[in-house]
């Protein structure tokens, strides 16, 4: 089976939309033969991929730094926990044991995520399919920002284009599909 990370909120947004997309995207995942990897806490959006993909019998890896156990609520019922020593080690290991990145609603821990995978993968030092499930065009402010980079000539409009994004989980796993090897 492969292994899909997905970097989203430890909060779960304003909107109903938000927790409802983390939970079908949870369910989805496991319907298309995915183990899913995460932050491995209880709370926020991470909490509701992780418990639909395991309601739905799904395989779950989650990685946390140790300082992070009580404040994000490590999920009890996880196949995997992997305890890091801190939000580096986290990342690094994401980055290994995964085949593939999605990104859904989140704060500043998404985001640096989300851009970690997209630098790497810039650098030629990553190469697996990066996605954005787009809840309501939650991700559309970002994406402008990252073209507005393309436009002023600092990010090749190649790497904009190389990420998938779809608006509903079904949509982003068949692009997963595609351009998974
Ligand atoms: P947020 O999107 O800010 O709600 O954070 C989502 C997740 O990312 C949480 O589990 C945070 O602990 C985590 N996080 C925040 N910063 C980092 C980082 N630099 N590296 C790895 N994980 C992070």
């Amino acid at each position: 089976m492969k292994k899909l990370c997905v970097f989203c909120g430890a909060r779960s947004g304003n909107r109903p939309a938000y927790r409802t997309a983390a939970q079908a995207f949870g369910t989805a995942l496991v319907h298309a033969k995915w183990d899913l990897v995460y932050g491995g806490g209880r709370v926020g959006l991470m909490g509701e991929v992780a418990q639909a993909a395991l309601d739905a019998g799904g395989y779950v890896t989650g990685i946390i730094p140790g300082f992070l156990h009580s404040r994000e609520a490590v999920h009890p019922g996880l196949q995997v926990c992997h305890t890091v020593g801190d939000l580096f080690e986290r990342k690094s290991m994401m980055l290994e044991i995964s085949d593939a990145f999605v990104a859904l609603p989140g704060g500043v821990g998404t985001y640096d995520e989300l851009l970690e995978v997209i630098a790497w993968r810039q650098l030629r030092q990553l190469n697996k399919p990066i996605g954005l499930l787009n809840v309501d065009n939650f991700f559309a402010p970002w994406l402008g920002a990252l073209a507005h980079a393309a436009t002023e000539g600092f990010i090749a409009q190649a790497e904009i284009d190389g990420l998938l994004v779809a608006a509903t989980p079904e949509e982003l796993l068949a692009k997963l599909v595609q351009s998974t090897p």
